[in-house]
């Protein structure tokens, strides 16, 4: 036909203006793409200038990330979020979805041998929080870095966060109920009524060892909080055969189905993975396969149900 291009075509053979020409290329690329959107650009739900807003908005994401596909549905999700709109609150739309879809994501990467850097974009809620507990900190806490920040907040969590997993709280809780199954087992087998159970209490200690016994026998997979520390703490809490530190979960050396024992000398971490892989090559690919080692019961030593679990 002679011309250079659809845009040259629709400028001096269509006589549209340049902006028209341009907006009804956009539409048009964008029908072809996802053709459920002729009609509502045909009813006037969606405005030319919003759809051309629309196509530069895609296609500025794929520039900045070229590796990302965006999904049709995507795209209609944001196309949605245009109908009916006027430009200007188009385009503070817009705005808003890409400052979500901006963000970058968290990344590390090794610098040298003793340091990583890592980046990842901060709320300004805990940026408040960190600001407050440097004020707390007191005139050192003025002065340090985010790094130092955060290895002094660091250390104070570990310490909280290793009490409430190991702490005496837990092990008296864990005494707790074992000594409330011992009163009510007590009960039963001196055939005491309700009110002399406190007289039973006194007998709670023997009993106990009895009830240890039997505990380990009906429940062979239990370790105890005291136990777990102690093996957290030998195994410096990472994955002893690939040392991951992330989703780390007790496992039985010799498991309790072949007779192993809920002890130290038995026990170690591993990660999920080196935990799948160990349990692959004792009870072979097909059990393992079958039971993915998903928590199913929700015993004193398990994590949640459907969890990885933690023998
Ligand atoms: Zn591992």
């Amino acid at each position: 036909m002679g011309y250079k291009s659809l845009f040259d075509y629709a400028v001096n053979e269509l006589k549209y203006s340049e902006g028209q020409a341009s907006r009804r290329i956009q539409a048009m690329r964008l029908i072809k793409d996802l053709p459920v959107i002729e009609a509502k650009i045909a009813d006037g739900t969606l405005s030319l200038s919003n759809v051309q807003q629309a196509q530069n908005f895609f296609r500025n994401l794929q520039i900045a990330e070229p590796r990302n596909v965006i999904r049709p549905q995507d795209k209609l999700d944001v196309l949605a979020q245009l109908e009916n709109k006027s430009v200007r609150d188009a385009q503070k739309k817009l705005a808003e979805i890409n400052s979500i879809q901006a963000m970058p994501k968290e990344r590390e990467r090794v610098i040298t041998e003793t340091a990583i850097e890592v980046k990842f974009v901060m709320t300004d809620k805990l940026k408040t929080k960190l600001d407050d507990a440097r004020a707390l900190l007191g005139p050192k806490g003025a002065q340090m870095s985010y790094a130092e920040l955060f290895e002094s907040l660091t250390d104070l969590s570990l310490e909280a966060l290793e009490k409430k997993r190991f702490g005496q709280k837990r092990i008296e809780a864990e005494k707790k109920a074992g000594a409330a199954e011992a009163l009510s087992i007590a009960e039963k087998q001196n055939h005491l009524p309700k009110k002399s159970a406190v007289l039973a209490a006194s007998k709670v200690k023997v009993q106990q060892t009895k009830i240890n016994t039997a505990n380990e026998k009906s429940n062979a997979r239990y370790i105890s909080a005291d136990l777990k520390r102690q093996i957290w703490k030998r195994d410096r809490g990472q994955c002893v055969q690939c040392h991951s530190k992330h989703n780390v979960q007790y496992d039985h050396v010799i498991p309790v189905a072949m007779g192993g024992l809920s002890r130290l000398d038995n026990l170690r971490l591993l990660c999920f993975h080196c935990n799948q892989r160990a349990s692959e090559k004792i009870f072979g690919l097909r059990k393992s396969t079958v039971r993915p080692g998903l928590c199913v019961d929700s015993s004193p030593h398990s994590p949640a149900r459907g969890d990885p679990c933690l023998e």
